[in-house]
């Protein structure tokens, strides 16, 4: 059953031109498709209300409606069946609003370019984001990290036909008065979203826009030596565009997890290596971790608390290719905290011995000179 044209506006049988006029206009404000971008219910309240204007808004058409109802128009009036045509709503608006509010010029060959001739841009779906988590070892030798995404596609059952609205140019061009004349804008056709067509078919067990979400292994590869809140973009994952165009990008938001035991300074490594006060003193060797795997150290006797050991290209690979930084071994001599009654002897007598006493000249380099040499 379709509403009443009276309804549609809030209107009584006996309402007068100016109210009717009035009521389409409160209407096409409220529901026009610029305010209401991607919404199909305003569409259809727009194009509703503009239909039932076509008929109200002409005596002689009225009195038809008031005599014989919707089926007056049956069969001869095109829009009987299927709601009327947005181009046609358009140009009803020179009427009611005065020439220029709203309303459309086609042929216009376009403000700055590229309407006319140029062709219009090809549509492009939107992007999707996703976040993925690297661990120290994964940044150091790239990897290949497979990935779920719910992506917009367009199902093979989902047709499209050319937008009426912009007759599939994806623009809508509008001239409006101002103080300084008449201006003209083009924006993107919001009927078809600027991709210039419309669905035909909605596929099955798809939205609005006749697309359908479908789940999807992704397979991202990312280069060696990345960080923590870099972009990468994976062209093509996105959404797919309604219409014909290409489908937007996979942004991939790269996190890496912090390591147990190494620190990351851009391509360079940094390791505490704790020894002991007899392992500084008679030297040894240690295992210490590197994002390439376990390796041993040479610890020399002697060796002072402080000194930063630097294990060439044991860190992280440069992003750009340009080489590899260095894992920096910083030694640390830990004191005990409790000492047994013959420990505290031994440190007791050698309390006295001048061969304890520190002397930081004798030393090859003091810690604050290799701390100056690192950075140099
Ligand atoms: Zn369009």
């Amino acid at each position: 059953m379709k509403e009443d044209y009276y309804d549609i506006l809030g209107l009584s049988k006996g309402a007068s031109q100016a109210e009717i006029k009035k009521a389409y206009r409160k209407m096409a404000i409220k529901f026009h498709p610029d305010k209401n971008p991607d919404d199909t219910e305003a569409e259809n309240k727009f194009k509703k209300a503009a239909e039932a204007y076509e008929v109200l808004g002409n005596e002689q058409k009225r009195q038809k409606y008031d005599q014989f109802g919707h089926g007056a128009f049956d069969g001869s009036q095109g829009f009987g069946g299927g709601g009327m045509d947005m181009d046609d709503i358009f140009s009803q608006f020179g009427d009611i609003f005065g020439s220029g509010f709203g309303g459309r010029s086609q042929g216009f060959s376009g403000f700055g370019g590229g309407f006319g001739g140029g062709g219009r841009q090809r549509a492009k779906g939107g992007n999707l984001r996703i976040r993925v988590s690297l661990t120290l070892e994964e940044v150091a030798k790239g990897v290949e990290k497979k990935v779920k995404v719910s992506r917009k596609k367009k199902p093979s059952d989902t047709t499209f036909k050319t937008c009426t609205t912009c007759k599939g140019s994806g623009q809508v061009t509008r001239v409006t008065n101002t103080i300084l004349g008449r201006m003209q804008t083009a924006s993107p056709c919001t009927a078809c979203g600027g991709s210039g067509q419309i669905i035909d078919k909605k596929g099955q067990g798809t939205d609005a826009h006749g697309l359908k979400m479908t789940e999807e292994t992704v397979s991202i590869k990312i280069p060696a030596g990345v960080e923590d809140g870099m972009q990468l973009k994976v062209g093509n994952k996105g959404n797919e565009p309604v219409g014909d165009g290409v489908p937007g990008d996979l942004i991939v938001l790269i996190e890496v997890k912090d390591h147990e035991t190494l620190q990351r300074d851009g391509e360079n490594l940094h390791y505490d290596l704790y020894i002991s006060y007899p392992e500084a003193a008679l030297g040894g060797s240690k295992e210490i971790e590197t994002v390439g795997g376990k390796v041993r150290i040479k610890i020399e006797p002697g060796v002072q608390g402080g000194k930063i050991l630097r294990l060439r290209n044991k860190g992280l690979p440069n992003l750009n290719g340009y080489g590899i930084g260095d894992l920096l071994v910083h030694i640390n001599v830990w004191t005990p905290q409790t000492l047994s009654k013959e420990q505290k002897e031994f440190f007791e007598y050698n309390l006295k011995d001048s061969n304890f006493e520190p002397d930081p000249k004798k030393s090859d380099k003091s810690f604050f000179e290799k701390v100056k040499d690192m950075f140099s």
